[in-house]
């Protein structure tokens, strides 16, 4: 039976799908974490102490486990555990992306820098440090613009600003929320923001695989909402895309000259893309896989799961008649619209009763503090439906939140001023 090592961060919504991933199909699972037993799974039999901040050495470890437990393949099921995923690949032999391109797909100021140098269309970009002066960056920028970090995910930290004052104020959001989730010791992208001039248009995000190079594109969601800014919340998703065919072929085709620029070549890769009368721009392309548990919405023939498809894929299990069932599908991210001590969620039931709705999950407990965008880090939880047209799972989508009235309390100055209890949760 062959032998896959998962690497699992302390926080991400993604274990539990992959986690029976990999009870489905038939391999010898070792998880790789930092503790045996992960918020959102189980305790792990099989299990390897590992240490995501240190990559060296964390691959030191995974290379001497191989030596009397040969592994066949590594995952990473978010940003940082692909980077090392990546490493421990290339120390093993195994086929993979190189850590460079990982770690390219991991910095948005590297990836802009990589498009632009194999003339993807790029909006214009600077970046600076958190400790300079604004007033020394201001000339530099066209309006509007979008400031952002530069290794967060899920928007966070992401503003459109309009006008030289609208800069002043975000530009100290964002120094101030990186310096609150301790990203500033970690590295330098965590001391730098960069600034990019914003893209009108339309929004799709593509969930994609790369063999030896080459992307299948397994789905394009459509994002029904406008995202306008100055925050970017991320609501409904919903596949298949209404683009006609051809507007989608360029879309896939735009997803795979980026991950080529930036060297991705094996395994998932997530993809978000603006569209406009000046053509098909790259927002970001992440080495990972679509990211909460908006994969559920996802099925493959034979009812397979997209993580069930990734890890066949590491381990090159045949998925060559593999079809996407046809059937529409779509996500909504529930967004935290409030502030404050989260006290319950009323009208669940009501919600999960609406026709097309499959799942309702609430991640977020009873006496969390919640954090709005731009500096909150995590959602409510996710509604998944399913219907017989994408407009359809996308009224469902809408009436089923309509249903939802989530109730908080104010939180103490102290509360307020807290890291997030959970951390920063790895999309
Ligand atoms: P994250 O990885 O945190 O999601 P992104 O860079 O993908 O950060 O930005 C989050 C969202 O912000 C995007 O999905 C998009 O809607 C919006 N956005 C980011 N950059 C731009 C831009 N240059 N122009 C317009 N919208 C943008």
């Amino acid at each position: 039976m062959p032998r896959l090592l998962l690497l699992l961060p302390a926080l991400t919504y993604r274990a539990e799908a992959f986690l029976k991933a990999a009870q489905k199909i038939n391999v010898n699972l070792t998880v790789g974490s930092e503790d045996p037993v992960h918020p959102f799974g189980p305790a792990f039999s099989n299990w390897l102490r590992l240490d995501f901040s240190n990559l060296e050495a964390t691959t030191a470890v995974a290379v001497e486990f191989a030596k009397t437990n040969p592994i066949d393949a590594v995952v990473g099921v978010n940003d940082n555990t692909t980077v090392f995923a990546a490493m421990i690949s290339e120390a093993l032999n195994l086929p993979h992306n190189s850590v460079s391109s990982v770690l390219a797909a991991r910095n948005k100021h590297r990836m802009r820098q990589i498009l632009k140098s194999h003339g993807l269309p790029t909006p214009q970009f600077s970046v600076c440090a958190i400790d300079e002066n604004p007033e020394v960056v201001l000339p530099r920028l066209n309006f509007p613009c979008v400031v952002k970090p530069l290794t967060l995910s899920a928007s966070c930290g992401v503003i459109r600003v309009d006008d030289p004052q609208g800069f002043r104020e975000a530009f100290a959001r964002v120094r101030t929320l990186l310096k609150k989730l301790g990203l500033q010791d970690r590295e330098e992208a965590g001391r730098q923001i960069l600034i990019e001039d914003f893209l009108p248009g339309v929004e799709v995000a593509v969930e994609g695989l790369l063999t030896n190079g080459a992307l299948r594109v397994l789905a394009i969601f459509d994002k029904p909402d406008p995202l306008d800014g100055p925050f970017f919340e991320e609501t409904i998703y919903v596949t298949p895309s209404r683009f006609p065919p051809e507007t989608q072929n360029q879309i896939g085709e735009t997803l795979a000259q980026a991950a080529l620029a930036l060297g991705l070549r094996e395994g998932p890769i997530h993809g978000e893309l603006r569209i406009n009368q000046k053509g098909i721009w790259v927002i970001e392309v992440a080495a990972r896989s679509i990211g909460g548990r908006c994969s559920q919405t996802l099925r493959f023939s034979t009812g397979l799961s997209l993580e069930e498809l990734i890890l066949r894929h590491a381990l090159r299990m045949n998925l060559s008649t593999l079809e996407r069932e046809a059937k529409p599908a779509g996500v909504m991210m529930l967004p935290i619209r409030q502030g404050g001590i989260l006290e319950r969620i009323e009208g669940q039931e009501k919600a999960f009763k609406v026709a097309g709705i499959e799942e309702l999950t609430i991640t977020a407990q009873p006496g969390d503090l919640l954090v709005p965008l731009p500096e909150g880090t995590r959602y409510l939880g996710f509604l998944v439906a399913r219907g017989e047209s994408p407009e359809e799972v996308e009224l469902a989508l809408r009436e089923a939140h309509r249903h939802l009235h989530v109730v908080v309390s104010p939180a103490s100055p102290e509360r307020q001023s807290s890291t997030p209890r959970f951390g920063v949760i790895q999309v």
